[in-house]
């Protein structure tokens, strides 16, 4: 089958160097940058008039838990910190059913593709007995709807009754752990430039698996060549939880358990003192700043800018609906911003800085080359947003008024060349009945909960 140019034309502004008259595509990949007064050099199939858009690379979500999409706002867990708001959840989640898992990770794919969002992460760790498959249902709604993952494999098997903090119905064996690992690796993860589905390790925090499952799993991630991926640093009360249970702060328990590599990205990443940034530096480990959560569970303000000159690289993530309480990644961006400003002033904190974040740094934690960026070679995953509402009426720099102004939806978004986003609307998706599906599962699972 041969495959169509489309030339995106004339951007009002684009996220790139020398492309002041858009780019050129090429079957799934950027052929071509078009600079100011320039003209494509290939034959064009289809134009798309950019005039009045302004051009991103699709936004890269690096973290996420979407079935809490199920428990958003929920009254028994709300204005609770980390601890109590998990231990509130943990006995809803339990009941999760897999038509409730699909409907969960469809919404929370569909409303990321919405705000920009072109491939994102999902960390899921919850498999009670009837939702074996979380991962494997997962990978079907993400081929049907187009979006590009990282879906990693959770687990918890420190139960209550071994000193965890989950209810023993939700955590697994180490063995069934492992051995469902490896079959969803060797059934979906891809390789090649251009992968659609990955799949990653990511057990679920230090107070929710074993030392054991840590290493087990760090193993498993080198032999398959697959990265990892786990919550830490990510309150005081986990801190204080490894130097209980495991005589070690965190960083010192991550580096025992063979983690400290640039293999591996951590979700959170708040509460590490000079020393523990210098390691993590050193050994190039990612960090998922997840700006909306740490806001929201009074959990603290991630080092960005000190991480980053240490030698991390750090991207961004919505978190679990339930503790950010949307899956909006343009809107995280702004979140990104003004809290990293309040940390290191206005001047070092640029609309620019949050756009690198949630592009190239995102891609640098999913140990990517082929997104994150709008330049030739790389995949056509665009997020172009229209500055045609009210907040944005006076704007005079583009680029810096999508934050500034709160932009918070996507005109238009391309993965790997294809248009799932046309008019801010997602294409041959009704977004009612999707609501409508969505919003019965919630219910039903409250009615579960509660009974
Ligand atoms: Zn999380």
């Amino acid at each position: 089958m041969t495959e169509h140019t489309v030339w995106i034309k004339n951007p009002l502004a684009i996220y790139a160097e020398n492309a002041e008259n858009g780019i050129v595509i090429k079957g799934n990949t950027i052929i071509e940058l078009v600079g100011d007064k320039s003209r494509p050099s290939v034959a064009i199939d289809q134009i798309y008039d950019a005039s009045n858009s302004v051009v991103l690379p699709g936004l890269i979500n690096t973290h996420h838990h979407c079935y809490q999409t199920l428990t958003r706002a929920y009254p028994d867990a709300l204005n609770k910190e980390l601890f109590p708001w998990l231990k509130s959840l943990y006995k809803v989640w339990m009941h999760i059913t897999p038509d409730m898992h699909e409907q969960a990770t469809r919404l929370a794919f569909c409303e990321l593709l919405l705000s920009g969002c072109t491939t994102t992460s999902d960390h899921h760790y919850l498999f009670p007995k009837q939702l074996k498959n979380a991962i494997d249902i997962q990978v079907a709604v993400a081929n049907q709807l187009g979006i590009r993952t990282v879906l990693t494999r959770g687990s918890m098997s420190l139960g209550q009754k071994d000193g965890g903090l989950p209810p023993q119905s939700v955590v697994q064996t180490e063995k069934e752990i492992i051995d469902d690992s490896i079959r969803l690796i060797k059934t979906y993860h891809q390789n090649q430039k251009g992968a659609m589905v990955q799949i990653a390790l990511a057990p679920c925090s230090p107070f929710s698996v074993s030392a054991e499952l840590m290493k087990e799993s760090a193993s498993i991630a080198h032999r398959y060549k697959v990265r990892l991926h786990t919550h830490l640093a990510e309150t005081i009360d986990e801190e204080k939880f490894c130097l209980k249970t495991f005589g070690k702060r965190t960083v010192d328990y991550l580096e025992s358990v063979g983690w400290l590599s640039d293999k591996t990205w951590l979700a959170h990443g708040i509460h590490f003192n000079a020393e523990e940034i210098q390691k993590l530096g050193h050994n190039k480990v990612g960090i998922c700043h997840c700006p909306s959560s740490n806001m929201m569970l009074a959990s603290g303000i991630c080092q960005t800018l000190d991480l980053q000159k240490a030698g991390c690289f750090v991207g961004l993530g919505v978190d679990g609906s339930a503790s950010n309480d949307s899956s909006n990644m343009i809107t995280e961006l702004r979140q990104a911003m003004y809290l990293q400003r309040l940390h290191y002033g206005s001047s070092k904190i640029t609309a620019e800085y949050a756009i690198n974040l949630a592009t190239k740094g995102s891609a640098q934690l999913l140990g990517r080359d082929d997104i994150g960026e709008i330049a030739v070679g790389k995949q056509a995953d665009l997020a172009l947003f229209k500055l045609d509402e009210l907040r944005f009426s006076g704007a005079h720099d583009p680029i810096s008024a999508l934050l500034l102004c709160g932009a918070h939806k996507a005109d238009r978004v391309m993965v790997a060349g294809r248009w799932l986003v046309k008019d801010a609307k997602l294409v041959d998706i009704d977004q009612k009945e999707l609501m409508h599906r969505h919003n019965r599962q919630a219910k039903k699972l409250f009615a579960l909960a509660n009974s």
